[in-house]
């Protein structure tokens, strides 16, 4: 449905964008999640035709709208593209219902179908009721639903997000969030989602697209960049991660694991993967919130790794509690787990992990 090819956009000498390659399915909902100004923005602009790119293809389906070798650019009415953006940009003067029906007015549409489809569209988003009321007479979440049922009623190939959500408090955010990624699934819409928000991308993508600098860093779903990210940066920005220097010291056997000698010398396991059996310095990367603390290690099943440690600090936070461990050999340990488990700072302990839980990164 989208093929990003080699795209680029720099700005005078800066490259903001630097030649990101990338293929969405029709129905698919892709999150551009990256920390600010790694380029998420300004490559869904160049999608849109927002922003010209200096390089590179874009296609919609089987048309290419930009080409820079072949000199195309069709301009944004010409790409049957919806966008929603952070600033709800909703017209004050007119009525929700007007707002949602006027785009259709410049597509030349007429009144009657333009009636239809903007109730059409607030049906979808709930909001049939508040169609004769003016904008600024709704809340924050019920102006960007608005906002969502203007760019549905468009028809449009693909809907682009560009953090949607981040005007909202969190609960609404967490709660239209939802919203979105039921109606995307239940009308089978393919989405380009802008966040910098990771708990949200995790919460609402098929995959994830994490940028930095201007390029990709790593395609993946959720899951599979939570568990298994390819580089520290992946990594660190995806959830809370302890990154332990490491080398490999035996490839895979039966359990179909590979060892790694770590910290305070405590060997330890990771599913084996053959690109990760090469020599040299690794990082061994243990999830802060799979690690289980424990006063005792006696009961664990063979495939934990367990290092030995000491409780050094110790936050509550709410949900739980965040300790600071400190290894045998001064190495830091963050672990978050459920606030029941409490022990008290100078205290000796385990940390446990799943061998399944664990990845190696080496670049
Ligand atoms: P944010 O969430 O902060 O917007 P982002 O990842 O979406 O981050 P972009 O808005 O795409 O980042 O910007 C990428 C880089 O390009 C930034 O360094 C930004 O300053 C720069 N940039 C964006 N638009 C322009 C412009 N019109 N002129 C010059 N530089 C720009």
């Amino acid at each position: 449905m989208l093929r990003l090819d080699k795209l680029q956009k720099s700005f005078g000498g800066f490259h903001a964008v630097q030649g990101v390659s990338l293929d969405v399915a029709e129905g698919e909902l892709v999150t551009l999640l990256g920390p600010s100004g790694c380029g998420k923005s300004t490559t869904l602009r160049c999608i849109a035709g927002l922003e010209d790119p200096t390089g590179g293809e874009i296609w919609l389906g089987n048309n290419c709208v930009y080409s820079g070798a072949r000199r195309l650019n069709l301009p944004p009415e010409g790409r049957r593209i919806g966008m929603v953006f952070q600033s709800y940009a909703l017209w004050p003067h007119m009525t929700v219902a007007e707002n949602v029906a006027y785009p259709l007015l410049r597509q030349k549409i007429s009144k009657s179908e333009r009636e239809t489809r903007a109730i059409q569209a607030l049906e979808m988003v709930s909001l049939t009721n508040a169609k004769d009321s003016s904008p600024g007479r709704l809340s924050g979440g019920q102006q960007q639903r608005v906002a969502l049922a203007r760019a549905l009623a468009s028809q449009c190939q693909i809907l682009l997000f560009d953090e949607p959500l981040s005007n909202l408090d969190v609960r609404l955010r967490e709660q239209l969030r939802g919203e979105i990624r039921d109606l995307q699934r239940r009308l089978g819409i393919t989405a380009i989602y802008v966040t910098h928000d990771q708990s949200e991308a995790l919460a609402i993508s098929d995959r994830i697209v994490v940028m930095n600098k201007g390029k990709i860093v790593q395609v993946d779903g959720p899951d599979a960049l939570y568990t298994r990210p390819r580089t520290q940066f992946a990594a660190r920005f995806l959830g809370s991660v302890n990154l332990l220097p490491a080398t490999h010291i035996a490839g895979s056997t039966s359990d179909n694991l590979a060892r790694y000698r770590t910290t305070s010398g405590v060997i330890a396991s990771a599913p084996a993967h053959v690109k990760e059996h090469v020599s040299g310095e690794m990082q061994f990367g243990v999830r802060a919130e799979l690690i289980r603390l424990l006063e005792t290690a006696d009961s664990l099943p063979p495939d934990f790794n367990v290092w030995p440690v000491t409780v050094q600090e110790r936050v509550f936070l709410g949900e739980g509690m965040e300790y600071t461990l400190v290894t045998e050999d001064g190495q830091q340990l963050i672990a978050k787990v459920p606030p029941y488990v409490r022990l008290e700072p100078g205290t000796r302990a385990h940390a446990a992990i799943a061998a399944q839980d664990c990845f190696v990164i080496t670049d």
